[in-house]
């Protein structure tokens, strides 16, 4: 069985080409940490997570400080026990945000190396229920300075004309009005029959305004909103999923099986948006997936298609893998060696062993935002 020898953590911040902006936040730089765990046998599986648009170090001390050390002369294939104690171990300053942010990219690292070991596609290590690709929706529709909604509508039909099926665009910045008027231009523009969804990124704050947006866009049959509210605010989701004909989706901030117990059982969502480098890495986001399914609920998990591909691969219950075409809204591609290939709306799994790509050291080098990349534990 392999034996955990040591870990390394970074923390790196890539800046976007362009300022962009959702309904409540405008971002320009993005902070990931990433981490490698490698056997005494010299295999290495990696992991990683957005962390925010600042403070990217937060997950690596928790690595550091917390976890490294329960992990380290540990039998890998350990994965639940090992989950167990860090999860134990984290009890007072974690349970969500960073510290779970940093359980779940080890957690993730423990599949990959593992899969490594064995020398099987992670997807097929899980368990496959596809064999070699999976259905992708277009990420996109930002704001951008002087993007009118005709420039919207081109963006969002340059999708379709790349093979996408589903496409998202983002809502809830401007007022009611102009909402529906970019809405309509995207929806002429792509047809009828493009699955087109809304993420609103937690615009509203009150039942009244989020009505006001969603009984104008119900003309235009969207197949889902996304975030309507904070995600703690679990009881609104309810509310509005029972008030409008539109799906609520919801989920990508959500950390720990109880939560999404508590926004499944209430009728939040009924499409989640669980992400497993923030819920609680691969081992809590098949839990989350499993308790969905018995609940009727599908997950079409949260960006980092990387990441999602497989796991959507190995899930009966999982729609769409969320996916971001170029680098310009999601950077984490430029920190990887290998991107996955997309044709006729389909993303297609990597045939080698775990995860099936590494970091690309040298670009790592660009963006680190310590001293040296790496800092080694063991
Ligand atoms: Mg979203």
């Amino acid at each position: 069985m392999p034996i955990i020898e040591r870990i390394s953590v970074a923390a790196v911040s890539v800046p976007l080409d362009v300022v962009t902006s959702f309904s409540t936040r405008t971002v320009s730089e993005r902070h990931y940490c990433l981490v490698k765990v490698r056997s005494r046998e010299g295999i290495e599986g990696i992991g990683f997570c957005y962390v925010g648009s600042a403070a990217g170090e937060l997950a690596k001390v928790a690595v550091e400080q917390l976890f490294a050390k329960k992990l380290i002369g540990q039998e890998s294939m350990r994965v639940e026990g090992l989950w167990q104690d860090m999860y134990s171990e984290s009890i007072l300053q974690g349970r969500a945000g960073s510290v779970m942010r940093a359980i779940s990219i080890l957690d993730t690292a423990l599949w990959d190396l593992n899969a490594r070991s064995v020398g099987l596609p992670l997807h097929h290590y899980l368990g496959a229920y596809a064999i070699d690709r999976v259905p992708a929706y277009a990420s996109g529709g930002y704001y951008l300075e002087g993007k009118t909604p005709a420039k919207l509508a081109k963006e969002m039909e340059g999708y379709v004309k790349l093979g996408f099926k589903a496409v998202k665009m983002k809502v809830g910045r401007l007022s009611p009005k102009e909402e529906e008027a970019r809405l309509k231009a995207v929806r002429t523009a792509v047809g009828q029959d493009i699955v087109l969804t809304l993420d609103a990124n937690n615009a509203w704050r009150d039942l009244p305004t989020a009505l006001e947006y969603a009984k104008r866009f119900e003309a235009y049959n969207p197949y889902w909103l996304e975030e309507p509210f904070s995600p703690d605010e679990i009881d609104l989701h309810a509310r509005l999923a029972k008030m409008t004909s539109i799906t609520i989706a919801t989920g990508e901030m959500e950390a720990g099986r109880w939560r999404f117990r508590e926004l499944i059982d209430s009728g939040g969502a009924a499409i989640l948006q669980s992400d497993a480098a923030v819920c609680g890495g691969i081992t809590e986001w098949r839990r989350i997936s499993a308790y969905a399914g018995v609940k009727g609920v599908t997950v079409c998990p949260h960006w980092f298609h990387d990441l999602h591909t497989p796991l959507v691969a190995a899930t009966p219950n999982a729609g769409y893998v969320e996916y971001f075409s170029d680098d310009q809204v999601l950077n984490f591609r430029r920190l990887i060696d290998k991107q996955l290939k997309f044709k006729n709306g389909d993303l297609f799994m990597h045939s080698s062993p775990g995860l099936g790509f590494n970091f690309d050291e040298k670009e790592l080098k660009k963006y680190s935002l310590g001293k040296s990349i790496w800092s080694v534990l063991k």
